[in-house]
């Protein structure tokens, strides 16, 4: 990366705006970053509630290897940061017909497991985890890790052979009925591509890279939980001599000769750069002035965002077996359930949903005797979330657990929820999605808004919105980057 003897401003602190401060003051710059909540990590991080914590967004803990090259970079390691425990068995599967699948860490024992369902499973197995592996090696070494500075860096003879190696055309549900034809084996192929905003039909093939992911890298859990992972980053970002200013809204930025007018907290500023980690869509609408824009509200509402997601935060008294860290309660049939997502928005009556119990593993997240407990119903982003749609799906997620996995209804000691409205008025997100541009094939690689405003020079973006898109491993890649843009034009 070139040198950056230039001030920037990062506005936002989640794991895209840590990071790319990171890279940006690693390079030489001046960087403050400007955080409007108390807290840093916008939806990646923790709370606590009556003496129970809680992971408040993310919980996976996917790809080790990105956080050991992003901490890599520069000269540490994740063992330094925290400790990290390898999940086995990765996660339960509760079928709603009262089936049980735990997927164990070692993918030959998955493999035997599968073989129960089908005839050839195993073997079929075998082949699309391959053909996966193939397809996650491509994708990130010539994808996702390098930097592209524009347009003409993507028309390049190699990497368009490369581009033809991936299964980009047809949907992921396709390509895993090429392999698959039980139901319930598609539906563990496949159930991830909520983590990237879409479903089995709206996501290209390409994401088969997921199950490389999840079944060869496993799954992981950082002790202390994600916010582990961000005070790890903005010590980092402290010690390269980054100023972390929390509590302190920007409601304006201009592009101007010089660089780009910053206001925040009725005071202004003129920064060189500013690296925007709120989405681009919310910048554009809320922080730039209208001839700025590079696209207009028709550009942004005709979008394809991800799931929002309706999440129910309980303390729990005694045990909750048989509840594993990870959970998963799944129909046997959710087609209704993506359509209720992205084809006919309306709050889901028997849906697919995912339970977090951190405590299973890790005791610093409840007290003895207590279980910390998340559940997570991905919805439509857009809908209207008040206090009596909130409790009925509540009513429905405590139900459906009592029937298929434990009843916490009496022994809840501490609760609390959040949706849509939180997303949308916390964060900016777009229609108050959960996890950013859904990764269709439309929105995918370059398709994704770029690192660079055009109307507005000096002004980048960083984080799920943009490229390589959504998650917190690819958001860490992200905040590169962005700072590679930064320091290519500085
Ligand atoms: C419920 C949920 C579950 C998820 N589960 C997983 C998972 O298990 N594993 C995984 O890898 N990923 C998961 N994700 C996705 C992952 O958390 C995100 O992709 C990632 O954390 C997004 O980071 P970001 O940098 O894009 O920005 P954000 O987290 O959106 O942060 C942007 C920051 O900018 C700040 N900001 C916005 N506007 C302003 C302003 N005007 N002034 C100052 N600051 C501002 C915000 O307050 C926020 O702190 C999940 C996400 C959610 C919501």
């Amino acid at each position: 990366m070139n040198r950056i003897d230039e001030a920037v401003t990062v506005v936002g602190g989640g794991i895209g705006g840590l990071s790319t401060a990171c890279y940006l003051a690693d390079a030489g710059a001046d960087v403050t970053l400007l955080e409007q909540h108390e807290d840093l990590g916008g939806v990646a991080g923790s709370f606590e509630m009556d003496g129970f914590r809680f992971d408040s967004g993310p919980s996976w803990y996917l790809m080790p290897e990105v956080f050991e090259r992003f901490f890599g970079h520069f000269g540490h390691s994740v063992d330094e940061a925290y400790d990290l425990e390898r999940l086995d068995p990765s996660y339960r599967i509760f079928w709603t017909d009262g089936d049980r699948l735990d997927v164990p860490a070692d993918p030959e024992a998955l493999a035997s497991k599968l073989e129960a369902y089908e005839d050839g499973a195993a073997d079929a197995f075998h082949r699309y985890l391959t053909h996966a592996e193939e397809v996650y090696e491509l994708a990130m070494e010539r994808f996702v890790y390098p930097f592209r500075s524009g347009w003409t860096d993507w028309i390049d003879t190699d990497l368009l052979r490369s581009a033809r190696a991936l299964p980009l055309l047809r949907s992921m549900d396709h390509h895993v009925q090429t392999y698959f034809e039980h139901p319930k084996l598609r539906q563990l192929m496949e159930y991830k591509l909520v983590f990237l905003g879409g479903s089995p039909y709206n996501t290209p093939a390409l994401y088969t890279l997921m199950s490389h992911v999840d079944f060869n890298q496993g799954v992981w859990h950082p002790m202390g939980g994600m916010q582990s992972l961000v005070d790890a980053l903005a010590e980092l970002a402290e010690a390269l001599g980054v100023t972390l200013k929390t509590g302190t809204p920007v409601n304006g930025l201009r592009a101007q000769t010089g660089g780009v007018h910053v206001s925040a907290n009725g005071q202004s500023h003129m920064a060189p750069r500013v690296v925007a980690n709120a989405p681009p869509a919310h910048v554009e609408r809320t922080l730039l002035p209208p001839n700025q824009r590079d696209y207009d509200d028709a550009y942004w509402d005709e979008k394809t965002y991800g799931p929002s997601a309706y999440l129910l935060y309980l303390g729990v008294e005694g045990d909750v077996d048989p509840l594993r860290h990870h959970s998963l309660v799944l129909p046997p049939d959710w087609d209704p359930h993506f359509e209720q997502i992205f084809d006919d928005p309306s709050w889901p009556d028997d849906p697919a949903y995912y339970i977090h119990v951190p405590s299973k593993t890790d005791p610093s997240f409840a007290p003895d005797g207590h279980h910390s407990v998340f559940v997570l119903v991905p919805i439509a982003p857009g809908l209207r979330d008040n206090d009596a749609r909130r409790a009925k799906m509540r009513e429905i997620v405590l139900d459906d657990l009592a029937e298929h996995a434990v009843d916490l209804r009496d022994r809840i000691v501490a609760e609390a929820d959040a949706c849509v409205s939180d997303f949308a008025e916390g964060f900016g997100h777009p229609q108050g999605n959960a996890l950013g541009l859904a990764h269709t094939l439309t929105q995918t690689g370059p398709l994704r808004p770029a690192h660079r405003a055009t109307e507005a020079p000096g002004l980048y973006y960083v984080g799920a919105d943009t490229q390589p898109g959504v998650g917190v491993p690819i958001c860490l890649i992200s905040g590169e980057h962005a700072a590679r843009a930064v320091a290519a034009d500085a």
